[in-house]
């Protein structure tokens, strides 16, 4: 089912202007997956493929998500997939401040419209922007020290996750991502 909001959030994206990354993407990277999902998953931003494609975690990346997902036995189209930046910072370089402030209100919308149970955030940017949303600023710590620790606020539970992209080039680290993602499982 498509969400009426959620195809307009779609055709202001395209549209947008609000920070110099439009100038450079080929196409914006919105989202993909149920609009009313019980689990959100909130990337970076694009990489090259996502680029081209406007799917979000379609590359290297994505094939280690997809192999998560497998592993606790979720099919992907049931979750909503989407990211902090729709559009690809040039040579995947970091998300800047004013870049993630221009575009968080897209994500802002989305989950507000998507309603999730739980927020599942990849990296340390997902993860830091989530949880001073929700009010847990002081519960901030890095990837590596917060990864998979269940974060109750008010109807939502965020759970923080490394990066897929750690684990393209890691065996243990997508061990490490598959332990989170039974996590993700056991809270549902
Ligand atoms: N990395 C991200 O953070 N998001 C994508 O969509 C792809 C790679
Ligand atoms: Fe707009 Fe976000 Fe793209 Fe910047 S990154 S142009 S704010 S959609």
């Amino acid at each position: 089912m498509i969400k009426k909001e959620l195809r307009e959030l779609k055709e202001e994206v395209i549209k947008c202007r609000k920070c110099s990354l439009s100038k450079t993407r080929t196409l914006p990277v919105i989202g993909q997956g149920n609009h009313k999902a019980e689990i959100i998953f909130i990337g970076e931003g694009p990489g090259l493929n996502e680029d081209r494609t406007g799917v979000p975690f379609c590359g290297q990346s994505g094939d280690v998500l997809d192999e998560l997902f497998e592993s606790i036995g979720y099919k992907r189209e049931d979750a909503y997939v989407c990211n902090i930046l729709k559009c690809r910072p040039p040579n995947n370089r970091n998300p800047e401040k004013k870049e993630i402030e221009a575009c968080a209100p897209y994500l802002e919308r989305q989950i507000e419209i998507i309603q999730p149970k739980i927020i599942a955030t990849l990296g340390n940017y997902a993860t830091g922007f989530i949880l001073e949303k929700y009010g847990l600023e002081d519960r901030i710590e890095g990837i590596s020290k917060i990864h998979g620790k269940v974060f109750q606020a008010g109807g939502v539970k965020i759970i923080p996750l490394y990066h897929p992209a750690v684990a393209v080039y890691n065996a243990n680290m997508k061990e490490t991502l598959k332990k989170d993602f039974k996590i993700i499982k056991n809270e549902r």
